[in-house]
């Protein structure tokens, strides 16, 4: 039986006691590892799937393989894009231990050859919030006189200092980001923080990239069945590599391909702008589900049908791609960054 329930809410408790679970059955391949904690003292926990026999083999040989990065849950209330990250985890595991094909993809090969990390809950205090009530945070005193846009706490975006995680990266147009009338101050959504990387989950990924290469990265998130996958500041260093993965991503996937973000002072200050700028590799921001007004979330009990049937393969979509790459410029970083630079 499959440890991960996405049948329905996917409690926080659920989630950790389950990564710990996965990483027993799957030893062999999957690890996890503590990269910081929330505002609230939660771990923010990366899980790590990398194919043993071949990575035996290519040791030998001095070889590497390109790293991947793949996070859930910067935004609170967009709680499928934690299930998805849950879920891709233990199937495509299990579809390595079977040697199955999953949509076409040859996952064995894939896990072989790329090492796949997963943040599945990178705000983990918002989550409780969205799923446990304002009551439930230990910064309760601080959130109750916060402004919730929407009409409950399941419409929370923030981390639990009411700060919108996906607005506090430093990638050099924090000064300028805009913020829209009234959230200027701490509240459930928009927040950029008194300063760039303030938070101490924003920090746990900043890091985390700064100590592991990563080729590209993916950032779950929830609404609109579309795909960011460029900005004006950072579009012209990826000599077209960027738009090509995101065609061929569109070809085959529900997510449409949206125009290059124009403006900093709106796109700025993302986990993907970030990324782009400073690790100067491509990354791209998957919106899950059909687009809903306001900010509504779609209820937890129809995942099956508005993510995983379309997204189930995404993580093996773009492990693919950066193997392409990588083979290409058989793993020489100054090659990697001459192709995307
Ligand atoms: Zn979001």
């Amino acid at each position: 039986m499959f440890i991960v329930d996405t049948s329905d809410t996917y409690f926080l408790d659920k989630i950790y006691e389950d990564m710990d679970k996965l990483c027993v059955r799957y030893d062999s391949i999957l690890s996890k590892k503590v990269i910081g904690k929330s505002v609230e003292g939660r771990d923010i926990v990366a899980l790590k799937i990398s194919g043993e026999r071949e990575e035996i083999l290519r040791c030998a040989q001095n070889d590497k393989k390109p790293l991947i990065l793949f996070v859930g849950g910067i935004h609170a209330r967009e709680d499928f894009s934690v299930m998805l990250c849950m879920k891709m985890i233990e199937q495509y595991c299990y579809y390595y231990n079977e040697g199955k094909i999953l949509d076409c993809f040859d996952v064995m090969n894939i896990i072989n050859n790329a090492d796949m990390y997963f943040v599945p809950a990178a705000n983990p205090d918002g989550l409780n919030i969205v799923h446990n009530g304002i009551k439930a945070s230990s910064n309760y005193d601080k959130l109750r006189d916060m402004k919730i846009w929407g009409e409950d706490n399941t419409y929370w975006k923030a981390n639990a200092n009411g700060v919108d995680l996906n607005k506090n990266f430093d990638d050099g147009n924090w000064d300028i980001r805009a913020c829209v009338p009234g959230t200027g101050v701490p509240c459930s959504e928009r927040f950029k923080g008194y300063e760039a990387n303030s938070e101490p989950e924003t920090k746990a990924l900043v890091n985390f990239c700064n100590k592991n290469s990563f080729s590209l990265m993916v950032s779950y998130h929830c609404s609109g069945n579309c795909t960011f996958w460029a900005d004006s500041g950072t579009h012209h260093m990826f000599n077209g590599l960027d738009e090509k993965i995101m065609d061929e991503l569109n070809e085959r996937f529900i997510y449409r391909k949206t125009k290059v973000s124009a403006d900093p002072k709106i796109y700025g200050c993302g986990f993907e702008n970030w990324f782009r700028k400073r690790m100067r590799r491509p990354a791209f921001c998957v919106e899950l589900s059909p687009f809903v007004e306001g900010g509504k979330q779609h209820p937890d009990y129809m995942f099956e049908e508005l993510v995983w049937q379309h997204g189930k393969s995404t993580g093996l979509f773009f492990a693919e791609k950066a193997i392409e790459v990588y083979n290409e410029v058989k793993g020489d970083a100054k090659k990697y960054a001459a192709l995307t630079e």
